[in-house]
């Protein structure tokens, strides 16, 4: 098991991702035009995706996702109001990580955010699934690219939320209060501001 430094671009934001192994998450590519939009809308866009327009996301629990300072540099926002709350700081705009709420344990840690870039492979495992590829800005060139979810990686995020589920693991969050309100409001953004 590794723990993962975080850290935003500027270094305000910093955490851990404790007892991370490439088995008790998911690492995922996803290439869908909301995770774009939220990259695009934020510092340094080409730092988060790659060329086809995918971020890399890890999906673990939020018990696992520790801030340990600059919290009060969290900022949220959503793309559509039902949509995920996606968090990134306001000091720098570096993109962080994309929540439900507070019952669901699932966070999905994007890489940029991850101060791990030499050991990433060993910290994380092979990516597992490219999935939303009909959104790609071309047809990406990794093996296994896949349009929507494919059953395969859907059943294990549904598995992995369970695991946590059952183990409470929707708690402590780094992201949303006791009582259940995240601990900056999300702003929901227009159509013209994305
Ligand atoms: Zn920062
Ligand atoms: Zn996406």
């Amino acid at each position: 098991m590794t723990d993962i430094r975080l850290k935003c671009d500027c270094g305000k934001v910093q955490g851990v991702a404790k007892n991370i192994t490439p088995s008790n998450g998911n690492r995922v590519v996803c290439f869908c035009d909301s995770c774009q939009d939220f990259a695009n809308h934020l510092a340094n866009p080409e730092a988060t995706l790659d060329e086809f327009g995918g971020t890399e996301i890890f999906q673990t629990s939020q018990s696992q996702v520790v801030i340990e300072q600059g919290a009060e540099h969290l900022r949220a926002l959503k793309l559509q109001p039902k949509g995920l709350v996606r968090w990134y700081t306001g000091c720098c705009r570096t993109p962080i990580a994309n929540t439900m709420n507070s019952k669901m344990p699932f966070v999905g840690v994007i890489h940029r955010f991850m101060d791990n870039a030499e050991q990433r492979e060993t910290d994380l495992g092979p990516v597992r699934a490219y999935v939303q590829a009909q959104h790609a800005l071309k047809t990406p060139t990794y093996p296994g690219c896949s349009d929507k979810f494919p059953l395969g990686i859907t059943f294990r995020i549904i598995g992995k939320m369970l695991s946590w589920k059952i183990r409470g693991m929707h708690k402590p969050s780094a992201f949303f209060a006791d009582d259940g309100r995240a601990i900056v409001k999300p702003e929901v953004l227009e159509q013209s501001q994305k």
